[in-house]
């Protein structure tokens, strides 16, 4: 979601004459998009404003300005220019429309501007010259905000409470991006399955149990190559989302569903409104489609209150599951939110020594398939020029595996059968078949 927003931003800045540089120390303004989730994220915030700070002061031209975007901004707000007075402006999760004006503020000598207000309206993303990350793969944003608020989770204080975009909106939107020959779109929002747009404008020519399973059958009616969500939230998973996928073979096999823990007692706690009983019944329906979909999840290690007991019952979920991959994290207590106040009793040393063990596991899980991929043949979009080798090309299987195979740049953007003959640190390597 930060990707996307960090791409959103360029564009605008662009449509209002802007150039984008990457290299910090030719630029006249530095623009910072921020993250909350954890702890860590939010002072490497501060270290870049150090890093920055540093370097501008060999500067013998006049200083870039500083913009802090995001998260972090629409939390701390006007308190950042105390921590660091070098901080220009600071604008909001729904603010960041406005990054121009902050800019020309800044310009014209206005110090410590802060935005944190609402979006003037639902941002046009099918401006000309979008700028994205990549010519071949885009984000659209379906859903913004949550509403769920688990107990760990600072994101419902950061991005504010859900919003669905019109279905007749996102298609358009996905058509415009197959004409200018986008291979991929990731449908993106903190939880896609909990799309519920106020009307069902664009969905009613599309049988479906949910809006949101009506919405994969409208995009994957536009013909884009390859459809992708994430990130699915437990809850809300009907298994119509799995016909969907049985029926369309440009909706990808691949499933993100963050379990965060498999104990009954710590899913309560962090009021995730799911049991491990319907978990597991929505992964046995994932496991039985014939399309052999990869599933992945996020788990939380060290919540308020667990014990080695629903530690070994995550564990124990894991081995069941054999995820394909996982995102998992040492719990990180987040001011302002319930578990904040509960008692943080998992020390460290334990926190580290259960990160361990299940990292262990999932990495045994891991090795059997990515054993399975030898000497299989795969579609592979090709994406980029490998950064380590200039004569191999990087780019994903349809089920958001990483392949790099032997090939020029005249392949970018073509998807292309690769044979599978090695594998290497959570990449596959192969040959065009
Ligand atoms: N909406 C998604 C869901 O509910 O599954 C997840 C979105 S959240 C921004 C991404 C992941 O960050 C979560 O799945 C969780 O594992 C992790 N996370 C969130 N808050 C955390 C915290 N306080 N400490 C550690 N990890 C956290
Ligand atoms: Fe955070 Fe829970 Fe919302 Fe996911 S569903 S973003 S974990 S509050």
């Amino acid at each position: 979601m930060n990707v996307s927003d960090s791409e959103r931003v360029a564009t605008l800045l662009v449509a209002d004459g802007f150039e984008i540089t990457r290299n910090e120390s030719a630029a006249d303004v530095v623009l910072l998009n921020t993250c909350s989730v954890r702890e860590k994220a939010e002072h490497k915030l501060f270290t870049r404003v150090g890093q920055i700070n540093k370097s501008a002061a060999d500067r013998t031209e006049k200083k870039p300005v500083l913009g802090i975007l995001g998260c972090v901004a629409q939390l701390e707000g006007e308190t950042l220019f105390g921590k660091s007075p070098a901080i220009d402006f600071v604008l909001g999760t729904k603010a960041v429309g406005r990054v121009s004006q902050a800019i020309d503020n800044a310009f014209a000598g206005e110090k410590y501007y802060t935005d944190l207000g609402e979006r003037d309206e639902i941002y046009d993303w099918t401006v000309a010259e979008a700028q994205r990350n990549s010519p071949y793969i885009a984000f659209v944003p379906i859903i913004e905000g949550c509403n769920k608020f688990c107990t760990y989770c600072i994101v419902p204080f950061s991005r504010g409470r859900e919003k669905s975009l019109p279905a007749s909106e996102i298609v358009r939107h996905l058509l415009k991006l197959r004409g200018e020959g986008v291979k991929e779109v990731h449908l993106i929002g903190q939880n896609v399955n909990s799309y519920r747009p106020k009307t069902d404008d664009g969905l009613e020519a599309f049988r479906g149990a949910t809006q949101f399973s009506r919405l994969l059958r409208a995009v994957a009616a536009t013909g884009i190559e390859r459809i992708k969500f994430t990130t699915s939230f437990p809850r809300d998973f009907h298994p119509d989302i799995v016909e969907a996928i049985n029926e369309h073979e440009n909706l990808c096999n691949w499933v993100h569903l963050p379990v965060q823990s498999g104990s009954n007692r710590i899913l309560k706690l962090m009021r995730r409104g799911h049991t491990i009983e319907n978990y597991l019944e929505r992964i046995d329906k994932i496991k039985n489609s014939p399309r052999c979909i990869s599933l992945t999840t996020d788990i939380i290690v060290g919540f308020p209150g667990e014990t080695e007991g629903d530690f070994q019952a995550t564990l124990d979920l894991a081995e069941y599951c054999k995820f394909n991959f996982a995102y998992y994290f040492k719990y990180s207590p987040r001011p302002g939110t319930p578990a904040f106040e509960m008692s943080d009793n998992v020390s460290s040393e334990e926190k580290t020594e259960r990160f361990l063990r299940l990292d262990k596991l999932i990495r045994s899980h891991q090795q059997p398939v990515f054993r399975n991929y030898l000497n299989k043949t795969v579609d592979v979009l090709a994406e980029k020029v490998s950064e380590k080798n200039p004569n191999q090309i990087s780019g994903h299987t349809t089920c958001q595996m990483v392949v790099n195979f032997e090939g020029a740049a005249d392949l970018l953007g073509k998807i292309i059968k690769v044979k599978i003959l090695e594998s290497k640190a959570n990449t596959l390597y192969g040959k065009i078949s």
